[in-house]
């Protein structure tokens, strides 16, 4: 991190937030949180479409200030197709490490029609809080389903943080 912009007041905490999308499309896996769901489509667009994956680094990759996920790693890139996005998470967290940074906390939303997230939520927490090394209880994970927003054939995702610098 630069010099401290607040003064000699610092900082301690920091927030981030993310959003993503992508389209559902058949025969490909469905990832969501790292998790692999049963499903007829998966979704498709940026490495393996782990939609709230992207959400989650582009918060961290933000409460750095830091370039997003497609600055970093260029959907364009034949490299990340079909990459396991846990690789763009890892980076991200080795970013917030690097500039003395923990995470306190993670919330989600999912946005939704199909499947139904309920019966894999606790699941999907679980690997989420294993990726980010931070205990099941300190990551949220809303689902919903997109009334009215004509979205059903896409997935979404929002994810805030909470950092804090070490001691
Ligand atoms: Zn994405």
């Amino acid at each position: 991190m630069n010099a401290d912009p607040h003064g000699d007041q610092e900082v301690r905490l920091r927030i981030g937030y993310g959003w993503d999308s992508h389209e559902f499309k058949a025969g490909i896996p469905l990832r969501i949180g790292g998790v692999t769901l049963a499903h007829t489509h998966g979704l498709g667009g940026h490495s393996d479409g782990d939609v709230l994956l992207h959400a989650l680094t582009d918060a961290l990759l933000g409460a750095m200030a830091a370039p997003d996920i497609g600055t970093l790693f260029p959907p364009s890139d034949a490299k990340w197709k079909g990459a396991d996005s846990a690789l763009f998470l890892r980076e991200a967290l080795k970013r917030v490490s690097a500039a003395g940074y923990s995470i306190v906390n993670v919330d989600s939303t999912l946005i939704l029609d199909v499947p139904k997230i309920g019966p894999h939520a606790v699941a999907i927490r679980e690997s989420v809080a294993k990726l980010l090394r931070i205990p099941a209880d300190c990551v949220g994970l809303k689902a919903k389903t997109p009334e009215g927003m004509g979205t059903d054939n896409a997935a979404i995702a929002q994810a805030v943080v909470l950092l804090q610098k070490k001691p």
